[in-house]
């Protein structure tokens, strides 16, 4: 399985695939035929050796769904690595003895309510734009990969049509705020500051337990001006924590965003 949610230069990735597989230029009203269901021959095939990166809201949903902290998540099923040329952490699902994923059995996928919105959305991925890059209708890809059949099955997509059936629409939503910061960071030349920022932005993207701990057991809510109501909800919540993880690193990173020192 292809990367399908990071690539813009499609035909540098079409290049890179040398045959085994093809992203096909879409946009959100191209149709597409595709089907996946346990009857087709290829049933599996794609949850091996591939590269499944991991969001936010994939990490915090996995983790609760095994009922392990955080940090027990990274240390059992991930791995990090940097992004292309950058200095940027991405995690990555960590595959059993290099082959295959954690979470594959012969009945498919064994946290499938919680899989990544990588397996969600796939054979679509979006070309993600620069941050300078005006908002509109995104550009869109199909993989078509030699060893998926779900191509030849029944079935007619518009690839909206097909995020909502998969139940990615609202995922993707969730973290927005958070591929925003991605992009930024990938185009920013980062300064001697550069470990201290990249280790908080990993804290709160993938180690929500730790991120918890360092607004609930520092000096963190003395030195923030953060209302009541805020607390409370980040309190009893782990989405809104990581929303509110979001907003601070815009802070944290940018010097950006609603929350401020107290004065
Ligand atoms: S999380 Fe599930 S769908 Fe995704 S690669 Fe693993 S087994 Fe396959
Ligand atoms: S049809 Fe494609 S997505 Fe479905 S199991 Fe086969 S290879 Fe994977």
């Amino acid at each position: 399985m292809v990367e399908n949610s990071i690539p813009k230069e499609i035909e540098e990735l079409n290049a890179e695939g040398k045959g085994r597989f093809h992203l096909k230029p879409a946009s959100e009203s191209t149709e597409f035929p595709f089907s996946c269901h346990p009857g087709v021959s290829c049933f599996n095939a794609c949850c091996k050796q591939i590269d499944v990166l991991l969001t936010p809201f994939d990490v915090v949903r996995i983790k609760n769904r095994l009922g392990i902290r955080s940090d027990e998540f990274l240390q059992k099923y991930a791995d990090l690595q940097n992004f292309k040329n950058t200095s940027l952490p991405l995690l990555k699902l960590r595959m059993v003895e290099g082959e295959r994923c954690a979470f594959l059995s012969d009945a498919g996928c064994t946290i499938y309510e919680n899989r990544p919105v990588v397996c969600r959305n796939y054979p679509t991925g979006v070309a993600t734009k620069s941050p300078d890059e005006k908002a509109g209708e995104n550009s869109y890809f199909i993989i078509e990969e030699e060893m998926c059949k779900g191509h030849f099955e029944k079935g007619k997509w518009t690839i909206p049509e097909y995020k909502t059936n998969q139940g990615s629409t609202e995922l993707d939503q969730l973290n927005q705020p958070w591929l925003e910061i991605v992009a930024r960071l990938k185009s920013l030349t980062l300064k001697d500051d550069q470990d201290q920022k990249m280790n908080i932005f990993i804290m709160v993207s993938y180690d929500l337990d730790a991120f918890r701990s360092f607004v609930f057991n520092s000096s963190f809510l003395d030195r923030f001006d953060i209302s009541v109501d805020t607390v409370e909800r980040i309190k009893s919540s782990d989405e809104e924590l990581l929303k509110f993880g979001f907003e601070w690193l815009k802070f944290a990173l940018f010097a950006e965003g609603s929350i401020h020192p107290r004065k």
